[in-house]
């Protein structure tokens, strides 16, 4: 999942996209509205947070910009404008729900989760991917195997469902790092490998038939036959 967050308090912004990152998005941050407009025109997220105040744009013209420009991703407003007037505003101008600060983490997670099953077809084709025995539920960020819920941190389970969704292709070290980490990590990092290792470990139990498997020098293979 990929999300937009735009806030220009630097201790928020950087708390918000530590912990939207634990939780398995990949988060663009900006710290204005301008970094935002940018972000949004050189690529797609499934979802946006928008801090009202900002030092260049308040957030609601910022939204109505997006908008124009095609983005139709669900907007959380996050803002210190509590008012029920400011509410109504951001709802009625782009926000698809508006949180005050000061916030839970958790309020936030499950405000965010709601947008987008709510933005989402209806229907378990679209919440579900299934490889062989490999099932992800992508709403309750769930695998399991043979039907055996596998222990994955938020990031493995982004690297699987990356590996999914391409199953039967080969992906590179490079295609990973780009989707899964964004591009802040150097490509010569072996984190690719470390994350990859421990996925298999968890997916390719005992006596039952890897899925995984490792193209040397090349990147990775989920198989799907
Ligand atoms: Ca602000």
């Amino acid at each position: 999942m990929r999300l937009l967050l735009v806030e220009d308090e630097p201790d928020i912004r950087r708390f918000l996209q530590t912990s939207l990152e634990e939780a398995g998005y990949q988060v663009g941050a900006a710290a204005d509205a301008k970094t935002a407009e940018n972000l949004a025109t050189e690529g797609t997220f499934d979802i946006l947070i928008v801090d009202l105040g900002l030092p260049d744009k308040d957030g609601i013209s910022l939204i109505l910009r997006l908008r124009q420009m095609g983005v139709s991703a669900p907007v959380l407003i996050l803002s210190a404008r509590r008012s029920v007037d400011d509410r109504v505003r951001g709802l009625e101008q782009g926000g698809d729900d508006y949180l005050t600060k000061p916030f839970a983490l958790a309020e936030l997670l499950a405000r965010l989760r709601n947008l987008l099953k709510r933005n989402r077809p209806s229907g378990n084709e679209s919440t579900r991917l299934r490889v062989l025995d490999l099932e992800l539920d992508l709403l309750r960020r769930e695998a399991s195997r043979s039907g055996q819920v596998l222990q994955l941190t938020p990031q493995e389970f982004v690297l699987l469902e990356y590996l999914c969704r391409n199953a039967g292709r080969v992906v590179t070290r490079s295609m990973i790092l780009d989707m899964v980490w964004g591009m802040r990590i150097q490509p010569d990092t072996n984190v690719v490998d470390v994350h990859i290792y421990r996925l298999r470990g968890k997916v390719d139990g005992k006596g039952q038939q890897p899925l995984i498997r490792t193209l040397r020098g090349v990147g990775y293979v989920l198989k799907d036959r």
